[in-house]
């Protein structure tokens, strides 16, 4: 079909939550996507840190390939040793003993809350609900998850809300003590804010989180689903600190591209769930499992983060030159390929602009141009995307 008509077929025929960009994509490879005319654009979102080993990378496509012809599904009745192989990486790689598979980011954090809950109630009896969460957070759109979200803009029309969250500055650990009651049950946290606008905490902030929620019997919960799976040069970003929580709730790329997501807990917590006390029909299928084995065994390859973490270095060295140059940017921030600009004025236009020019980027929380290419970018890519934003700049 046609591009124009396509679009206007889109119109027609799909819900209009989202506001999209005036371009059909057909292809990808690498850090690449092709318009169905033809053109190419230097990716640098990422389907918005999903596809982490870049578009279409070969040994995932062929797991996937094989995985399909030999299991798809079954429901979780019966074994399957893809989903029991990952989860023993995932629990090897980090603090957590026992894993909750699912299908996106937002189920991901429904599980995570529904646990929180239910340990509580295990351990003190009703009442002890409440989930601290961060202003300017975000963590997904189904009632509960947006309910913990921290963004006005995200409650709108859907009141009343879920009952028992509460919202306070993210970064100050004051106001995290001060919130914490009789009813509180969890504190969630993105380790970075990602839609927040690539915030990264003090470096003692998660340790005082941890030490504020230990102190108290209340669950720690990392929303990793954005900054984990190698985003920030290390497999979880928590690791940089060393701080763990009690839960970690994963999904974006996890799959590279495939739908999944996965809750994670200790052996403690993980007590409070019991058979039937919640499901996923999808939840771990052999075939994104398959496909998230893949994955992980990629990033996990001996240097792998370490050229995340030089690779991210060099991009922010690159876009800190910039800021030199262009007094109206404001900040540039990150850890290893989640990096953002903060500019002072917004940065919808510099993004259409990076489009015209055959880059993709986006813009965050307004004013923040946000980073987050495919890990496997390399320097000549991202001084094209340098090259490309000082194009624009230098006429602004
Ligand atoms: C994307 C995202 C979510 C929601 O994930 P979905 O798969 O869209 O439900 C939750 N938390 C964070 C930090 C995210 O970046």
């Amino acid at each position: 079909m046609e591009t124009q008509k396509l679009m206007e077929k889109s119109q027609e025929h799909i819900c209009q939550t989202y506001s999209r960009f005036n371009v059909v994509m057909s292809r990808g490879s690498g850090c690449y996507l092709w318009d169905q005319e033809g053109r190419e654009y230097l990716d640098f979102v990422a389907g918005i840190a999903v596809c982490n080993l870049g578009h279409c990378p070969s040994e995932v496509a062929q797991v996937l390939y094989e995985q399909a012809q030999q299991l798809v599904h079954v429901s979780n009745l019966y074994y399957t040793e893809p989903q029991v192989k990952l989860a023993r990486s995932l629990t090897g790689a980090c603090f957590a003993d026992k894993v909750f598979f699912c299908n996106s980011g937002a189920e991901a954090n429904e599980a995570a809350l529904k646990l929180a809950r239910k340990y509580s109630r295990m351990r003190y009896g009703p009442g002890r609900y409440g989930v601290i969460s961060m202003k300017n957070s975000f963590h997904g759109r189904t009632l509960a998850t947006l309910s913990a979200t921290g963004q006005q803009k995200v409650h709108e029309g859907f009141e009343p809300l879920v009952d028992g969250f509460r919202y306070v500055d993210f970064n100050r650990l004051e106001s995290v003590a001060d919130a914490i009651d009789r009813t509180t049950c969890a504190v969630l946290v993105e380790p970075i804010q990602g839609e927040g606008g690539v915030i990264v905490p003090d470096e003692d902030y998660l340790a005082g989180l941890r030490e504020i929620c230990s102190r108290q019997d209340v669950l720690l919960i990392y929303d990793e689903i954005q900054v984990g799976m190698g985003r920030t040069g290390k497999l979880f970003a928590h690791q940089h600190e060393n701080v763990a929580p009690d839960i970690m709730t994963l999904a974006k790329a996890l799959a590279n591209g495939i739908p999944m997501g996965a809750m994670l807990t200790t052996d403690v917590v993980a007590e409070a769930f019991t058979p039937g006390s919640h499901a996923s029909t999808f939840g771990g299928t052999p075939l994104v499992t398959a496909v998230a084995n893949e994955v992980f065994r990629q990033i996990s390859q001996d240097g792998f983060l370490d050229r995340v973490r030089s690779m991210g270095a060099y991009f922010r060295d690159q876009l800190l030159a910039l800021q030199e140059k262009y007094s109206f940017i404001r900040e540039v921030r990150g850890r290893g390929l989640i990096l953002g600009m903060e500019l002072e004025f917004p940065g919808s236009e510099v993004v259409s602009l990076c489009q015209e020019r055959g880059a993709l980027i986006n813009c965050t929380a307004e004013k923040v141009l946000r980073f987050l290419p495919p890990l496997i970018v390399t320097r000549k890519e991202v001084d094209r995307l340098t090259e490309i934003l000082e194009a624009i700049f230098v006429q602004m």
